[in-house]
């Protein structure tokens, strides 16, 4: 990165976005706290969200939002809402996206002042989630008016920037351990390729201690022993579910800050949301801004300020003289405002307690910006998956189904019914839908389908049963690319 945009002035220039509900107030007080350091920093003030939306921009970012991220390459953004009924996507994803902020780093950190049940054991760990893949690129499909499609595409480029931003995040904060956390005793295939890449690129990194945890198990282990974890790294959907609820062993999503990173462009924002039933009541607790500017400030190289503005912030919790509603409550809160006047005093106090990490610019992986192609030296269609719809029941349609491969170069192999063999006859117990899986394999199993051999299996199906997408089933190296039913032999 590095090349930031320098006014005339000689400061660096920064999208500032105040966002919906309570975001203008914690950007406010993120704003007043990062002038007040001396950062030589000047602001662009630019808008997405509800008002974007309510104008009627579909995408809930404006031109001249996206031209000025172009331009500055850093983003100070307060939180964006979705108004129920307008824009399909969020703007929040769409600026992820625009700009390949490919990991989003969240740090959960127990702070002094702050109570919880964890209190005193230390936690102090940060989740790589990688931000732009999985479930939440939203390709969603309905295969029958009562069956949902969602796909979950993982690329290995993709698995190896979020691998590798882990472990360089984990040496500029002199962190020890990097674990993953993944699905691939499930998702072999997808989640598998962020456990593989792990692996991989684990070996160039011989002085962290690395290794690798079940989902599940890791969401077990983060609420019963959260002090064994420092780097944790995974895909888009655990990372958006583990990293909420690393926030909550620390004190909430008051004190959860996060960056969005990639190779162009830096995105600091809070991880709560824009909470509209505190909108401009002076009750909500900034600190998670506040510290997603820290991190912004690091992004920057502005190594002291955020050092100034971290200890600053620390001091002020660690005092207990001015905090926010959701840690004192009502009677004894000081307000947004009073707490970041408090902060502001304290500029320049370091804590009694707390030492910050001695942090260095995170070296980003450089992998290259052509397009991955992965070759295998051979590849085979060997078989076709084809979706059908019919409310017909399993026997006659594996009938109807084997009646059409007859004579052709394919065989019925199986029918599913949501991932679970149903057809050749069995006696599993599944509850049926309309959507099966229909899949056919070449009776030569060293054998080429054609494509004019698939598109007249296709065609023969289509008489008999309705049809709502294809896969070709393939081998590379001689290996399976796709995955056997439940039951599948
Ligand atoms: P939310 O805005 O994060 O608020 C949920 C709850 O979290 C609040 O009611 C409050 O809990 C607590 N909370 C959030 N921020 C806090 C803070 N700074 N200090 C203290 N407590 C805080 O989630 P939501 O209500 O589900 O979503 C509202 C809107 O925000 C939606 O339109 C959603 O799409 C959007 N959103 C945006 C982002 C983003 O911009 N990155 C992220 C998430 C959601 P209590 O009620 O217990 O006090």
């Amino acid at each position: 990165m590095g090349n930031f945009h320098v006014t005339e002035s000689g400061k660096t220039l920064v999208t500032l976005i105040p966002g919906d509900g309570i975001g203008p107030e914690v950007v406010d007080s993120t704003v007043r706290i990062i002038e007040a350091t001396g950062a030589p920093i000047e602001w662009e003030e630019r808008h997405a969200g509800e008002r974007v939306f309510l104008e009627g921009l579909p995408s809930g970012v404006r031109q001249d939002t996206i031209d000025s991220i172009r331009k500055t390459r850093v983003v100070l953004k307060g939180p964006l809402g979705t108004p129920v009924g307008y824009g399909e996507k969020s703007a929040n994803v769409t600026l992820r996206k625009l700009f390949e902020t490919y990991g989003n780093i969240r740090p959960a950190r127990e702070y002094p002042g702050v109570k919880t049940p964890y209190s005193g054991r230390g936690i102090d760990l940060v989740v790589v989630r990688e931000n732009v893949e999985d479930l939440y690129a939203g390709i969603e499909y309905m295969l029958t008016p009562g069956v949902a499609q969602g796909l979950k595409l993982i690329s290995r480029k993709g698995t190896e920037k979020i691998v590798r931003l882990a472990f360089e995040l984990a040496r500029a904060e002199g962190r020890e351990s990097v674990v993953a956390m993944s699905k691939a005793n499930i998702m072999k295939m997808t989640e598998g390729m962020l456990q593989r890449e792990f692996v991989e690129a684990a070996k160039e990194y011989p002085d962290l201690e690395t290794w690798h945890v079940i989902v599940d198990n890791a969401a077990h282990q983060l609420v019963k022993l959260p002090e064994q974890y420092s780097v944790l790294v995974t895909t888009n959907m655990n990372g958006d579910i583990l990293s909420d609820l690393s926030s909550a062993l620390i004190g909430g999503l008051g004190f959860a800050p996060s960056a969005n990173i990639g190779n162009d462009v830096f995105i600091a924002e809070a991880v709560h949301g824009s909470a509209p039933k505190y909108a401009g009541k002076n009750v909500i607790n900034p600190t998670a801004m506040i510290l997603s500017g820290v991190m912004m400030l690091r992004h920057l190289g502005m190594f002291e300020e955020a050092a100034l503005m971290e200890n600053a912030v620390i001091a002020t919790l660690e005092e207990g003289k001015a905090m926010t509603r959701d840690v004192v409550g009502d009677e004894k809160q000081a307000g947004t405002i009073g707490y970041t006047d408090e902060i502001i005093k304290n500029l320049g106090k370091k804590p009694q307690d707390w030492k910050i990490r001695e942090y260095k610019p995170i070296k980003l992986p450089q992998l290259p910006a052509a397009p991955d192609y992965v070759k295998a030296t051979t590849r085979q269609v060997c078989g076709v998956d084809i979706f059908i719809e019919s409310d017909s029941d399993k026997i006659s349609i594996g009938q109807s189904l084997e009646k059409i491969a007859e004579g052709r170069e394919v065989f019925l192999k199986m029918v599913d019914s949501r991932g679970t063999m149903v057809y050749p006859p069995n006696d599993v117990l599944t509850d049926n839908v309309d959507a099966w899986r229909a899949r056919f394999m070449l009776r030569d199993d060293a054998g080429e389908l054609s494509d004019a051999q698939l598109i007249d299996l296709l065609q023969a199906v289509a008489q008999v049963h309705g049809w709502s997408h294809v896969e070709k089933l393939q081998r590379f190296d001689g290996e399976d690319g796709f995955t056997k039913a439940q039951g599948e032999d």
